[in-house]
């Protein structure tokens, strides 16, 4: 049996639960750990038995509680080496300076070059001093499953990396992985295929568009989980500022609900048992306004057996799907 488990989507976390074979499998880790294992629990799954963490990636909404999640269940995270970087580079803000802060910079590194150069002859003990300073800031040795100079205090620590790369199929234990690239603006966004025990799952969220590329991707699965994140006229008319609405709406934003329907009735094969509707925004969007599209858009082809439409909320799991 195939179990998946939407914990939460929207743009305040989002995260999944595939569950094939005897591997279970975390997509994203947008919520804190707490709020993870909470929800985990509500749904009837054991955070202990996940084996390990896909992102799709680097937006906020996908990795808040990455890393202290990965650590605690001491799991690897399968990023690409793109949105890897970009993770680390997202966990270490810089400030920007002013000018004259700057000037004081230079001032303060001039004096240091300066006072290296002095040729005074430092005490012995002086000396030994300087060496145990030294000592104390620099890299511990390697733990257990570290690299050579990783420290578990560094922000970016991961018990295990691993890359993988959009357009090349990988497994993680019993279940395969068939990443595809979405339009989006992150450094390397990834949709997914996987498959279990013949059963396919496609999950795409975060993408301005349907490129064909993706929709080559949706052809034949069993669940598809597809974004549907705002309502045309309510995001125009609504409270973001100009360039926020430009951002969502461009084609790297995110998909509309007419966008969505628009799919569902004319690039979409109808083959799959469950359709989720995911990613909702909470200011541009209502639940039946994207009910409706889709609806609408499936027309006659939902029963029983085909087309059962689900909503995935931000603030509860959605009750466990089982294929
Ligand atoms: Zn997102
Ligand atoms: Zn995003």
């Amino acid at each position: 049996m195939v179990r998946f488990t939407v914990l939460a989507s929207g743009s305040k976390g989002n995260s999944t639960v595939v569950y094939g074979g005897r591997t279970r499998i975390l997509l994203d880790a947008g919520l804190s750990c707490r709020e993870l294992f909470r929800r985990m629990k509500l749904a009837g799954e054991d955070p202990a038995a996940l084996d390990a963490i896909v992102v799709t990636h680097e937006h906020q909404d996908h990795v808040n509680g990455l890393a202290v999640t990965a650590r605690k269940l001491g799991i690897p995270v399968y990023f690409t080496e793109a949105t890897h970087r970009a993770w680390m580079r997202w966990l270490t803000p810089r400030r920007q300076m002013t000018y004259a802060q700057w000037l004081e910079q230079c001032r303060r590194q001039a004096a240091e070059r300066q006072a290296e150069t002095d040729p005074r002859e430092c005490e012995p003990e002086e000396a030994d001093a300087e060496i145990e300073e030294r000592a104390a800031g620099a890299p511990q040795p390697a733990d257990s499953n570290g690299k050579p100079g990783e420290r578990k205090d560094d922000p970016a620590w991961l018990p295990a990396v691993e890359y993988f790369e959009a357009g090349r199929p990988f497994r993680i234990g019993d279940i395969d992985l068939s990443p595809f690239t979405i339009p989006h603006d992150a450094a390397d966004p990834v949709g997914f295929v996987l498959a279990s025990e013949g059963i396919r799952m496609a999950f795409v969220t975060d993408l301005g568009y349907i490129s064909p590329n993706v929709k080559a991707q949706l052809k034949g699965v069993d669940l598809l989980l597809l974004e549907s994140n705002h309502d045309l006229e309510m995001l125009r008319d609504g409270p973001y500022p100009w360039a926020v609405k430009q951002r969502v709406l461009s084609r790297v934003g995110h998909l509309s609900n007419e966008a969505a329907a628009e799919f569902l009735a004319n690039g979409y094969d109808g083959q799959a048992a469950y359709v989720i509707l995911a990613h909702l925004s909470e200011s541009n969007n209502l639940p039946e306004l994207a009910r409706v599209a889709a609806e609408r858009a499936l027309e006659g082809r939902a029963s029983l057996l085909a087309n059962q439409l689900r909503l995935a909320g931000q603030h509860e799991p959605l009750p466990p799907i089982c294929l």
